[in-house]
C-alpha cells in the first residue's frame, strides 16, 4: 500500500472512528472537510532585492469561534500540511473542551537563512496580509507559535495587529503565546512539553493503561526516546527526567543522535545546542550520526518534532511499548496500523500535545478578560488561611512550622493556576477517552476513541442547531 499524505492520513484516522459512529455520512463529510484555505504570496525588500513568499491560514471547521491554531515557518509548509494540521486543531479543542473551531497557518521559510530584524519584517507582512481578512482577529481566528515560531513572532504579530487596529480593546487576543509583558501568560512556553508530561504521569497513575502497554511502576527509571529537542521535546524531556526519575537514553535531532543508557542531562544538552557549537562536541553522551535511532529499544518514544516520521518504511522496526506523541502527525495511518498489530500503544497527538491550546486558551480568556487571574482572589485567601491557622494555634494548642505556614497560606500565583489548569484538563482528556473505550471496547486503541469522542461532541454541536 502506497504511503498516504498527511491529510489522507488523519481521514483515515477519522473513518475508522466513524465506522463505529451512527451518524449519517452527510454530517460525518460535512465535519470532516476543510472550510476554507486562504494563500496569499507576498513580496519584502531584502537584501536590495524583491523576495516572495508563500503563506497560507487554513480554516477546518468554524463550528466554534474564533479559530484557533498555530502559524508554522519552515520550507516545507504547503497546502495539504496545514490541512491537516487544522483538522487535527478542531479533533484536538473539541476533545478537551475548548470553545475554538481549528485552524493552522503556516509560511514556507528556512528561518535559518534570515537574520532576525528580516523575519521581523516578514512576519509584519504575513501579519498584514492576514488581519486584511481578519484571519488574525481576537474574535476570529487567534494564531499562537510552532514549529519555527515562538513569543518573538508572536509579539511581532500583535504589535502589528494593534497598529492596524487602534480602537480595538481587545487586540491583546488576536495571538496567544505572547512574551508575557505583551499579554502572555506564565506557563504557555512550557505548556506543551508540560501537558505531555501530565499525560505520561495520568497514563502511569492507572493499572489498566499500564496493562494494555505491558508496564508497570511508575515513570521512575523509564527509559525514553525523543526525537526533536525544540520548544515541545525540551520541556517534556526536560521535566520528565528532572521531575519524575525517567531516564532520557536518546535524542534524535536533525544534525545527530545523543545516546546515554545512564540518562541524557537535558538541560546541559540544550545549552550545548543554543551555544551554537556542533553536536558532535556534546560530552554528555555519545554522538552519531545514524538514520535509525527511533528503533532505539525502549519503554517509551516521544516524537517531538515533525509528522510523518513513523511511517510504512520504519514501523515494523520500533521496539518500544508506548508512543506518547508530542509532535502532530508523527505516526501515518499505515504506521498506526503495523504498530496496533504490534501492540504498541499510542497516545495520539490530538490529546498528548493539546497542552499548547489549553494554556493558550487560559491567555485569550485573560486578555479578553483584561484582568491575570488570581489578582482578585489571591490576598483575600492568604487573609482567611492565616486567620484559621491563627486559630487552631491560638484556641486549639497546635504549632505549625514557618515552612508549613507559608505552603498553606501563600496564594496561588499565575503559574500556580495556570499548571492546575492544565494538569485538570488534560487528565479530563484522558478520562473521556479512557471511560469511552471502557464503555465501547470495540474502539481498541486510545486515537480511534479520541477521534470518536471528538467527532461526537462536534456532531452534537450540529445536531442542537437542528442539523
Ligand atoms: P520547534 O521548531 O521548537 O522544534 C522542533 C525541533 O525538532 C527542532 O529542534 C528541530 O531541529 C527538530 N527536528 C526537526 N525535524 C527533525 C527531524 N527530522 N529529526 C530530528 N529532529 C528534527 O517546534 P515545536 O514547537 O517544538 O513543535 C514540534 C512539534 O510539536 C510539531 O509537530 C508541532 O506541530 C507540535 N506542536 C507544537 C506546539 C507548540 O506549542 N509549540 C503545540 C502542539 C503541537
Amino acid at each position: 500500500m502506497k504511503e498516504l499524505n498527511f491529510s489522507q492520513s488523519v481521514d483515515v484516522m477519522f473513518n475508522r472512528a466513524a465506522s463505529y459512529m451512527d451518524l449519517s455520512p452527510k454530517l460525518l463529510e460535512k465535519i470532516r472537510v476543510c472550510n476554507a484555505t486562504y494563500t496569499v504570496r507576498f513580496g519584502v525588500k531584502l537584501r536590495d532585492e524583491v523576495h516572495t513568499f508563500t503563506g497560507y491560514r487554513a480554516i477546518h471547521s468554524e463550528h466554534k469561534e474564533p479559530v484557533k491554531g498555530g502559524i508554522r515557518y519552515a520550507l516545507s509548509v504547503n497546502q495539504d500540511e496545514v490541512e491537516a494540521l487544522a483538522a487535527l486543531m478542531t479533533y484536538k479543542t473539541a476533545l478537551v473542551d475548548l470553545p475554538f473551531g481549528g485552524s493552522k497557518g503556516g509560511l514556507c521559510i528556512d528561518p535559518s537563512k534570515w537574520n532576525a530584524e528580516e523575519i521581523e519584517r516578514i512576519t509584519r507582512r504575513f501579519t498584514f496580509e492576514l488581519a486584511k481578512r481578519d484571519l488574525i482577529h481576537p474574535s476570529q481566528n487567534v494564531p499562537a507559535p510552532d514549529m519555527g515560531t515562538g513569543e518573538r513572532e508572536m509579539a511581532w504579530m500583535v504589535d502589528e495587529y494593534r497598529r492596524l487596529n487602534r480602537t480595538d480593546i481587545d487586540s491583546a487576543a488576536c495571538v496567544t503565546g505572547k512574551p508575557v509583558h505583551l499579554g502572555g501568560i506564565n506557563g504557555r512556553t512550557e505548556a506543551t512539553g508540560r501537558g505531555v508530561q501530565y499525560i505520561a504521569q495520568e497514563f502511569f497513575r492507572h493499572n489498566d493503561d499500564k496493562k494494555r502497554a505491558k508496564l508497570r511502576g511508575d515513570l521512575d527509571g523509564k527509559k525514553i526516546v525523543v526525537q526533536g529537542l525544540g520548544n515541545v521535546g525540551y520541556h517534556a524531556a526536560k521535566f520528565l527526567s528532572e521531575e519524575d526519575g525517567a531516564k532520557i537514553i536518546t535524542v534524535i535531532e536533525r544534525d545527530g543522535v545523543v545516546r546515554n543508557t545512564k540518562g541524557i542531562n537535558i538541560e546541559n544538552l540544550k545549552q550545548h545546542m543554543i551555544s551554537g557549537e556542533p553536536l558532535a562536541d556534546f560530552k554528555g553522551g555519545k554522538v552519531s550520526t545514524d538514520a535509525d535511532a527511533l528503533s532505539d529499544e525502549c519503554d517509551i518514544l516521544i516524537p517531538a518534532a515533525m509528522e510523518g516520521v513513523i511511517n510504512k518504511s520504519n514501523a515494523h522496526n520500533i521496539k518500544t511499548k508506548l508512543i506518547i506523541e508530542a509532535a502532530n502527525g508523527p505516526v501515518t495511518a499505515i504506521a498506526d496500523k503495523v504498530l496496533r498489530d504490534k501492540g504498541v500503544v499510542i497516545i495520539p497527538d490530538m490529546l498528548a500535545n493539546a497542552g499548547g491550546v489549553v494554556v493558550s486558551y487560559f491567555e485569550w480568556v485573560k486578555n479578553v478578560n483584561h484582568i491575570r487571574f488570581g489578582r482578585l482572589q489571591r490576598r483575600r485567601e492568604e487573609n482567611k488561611a492565616t486567620l484559621l491557622l491563627d486559630a487552631l494555634e491560638d484556641q486549639g494548642g497546635l504549632k505549625f512550622t514557618k515552612k508549613f505556614r507559608r505552603d498553606y497560606v501563600d496564594g496561588a500565583e499565575e503559574l500556580d493556576l495556570v499548571r492546575a489548569g492544565l494538569d485538570d484538563t488534560m487528565r479530563e482528556g484522558f478520562t473521556h477517552i479512557r471511560d469511552l473505550l471502557a464503555e465501547k471496547p470495540e474502539l481498541e486503541d486510545y486515537r480511534t476513541a479520541a477521534f470518536y469522542r471528538a467527532i461526537d461532541d462536534i456532531a452534537l454541536h450540529y445536531r442542537s442547531l437542528g442539523l
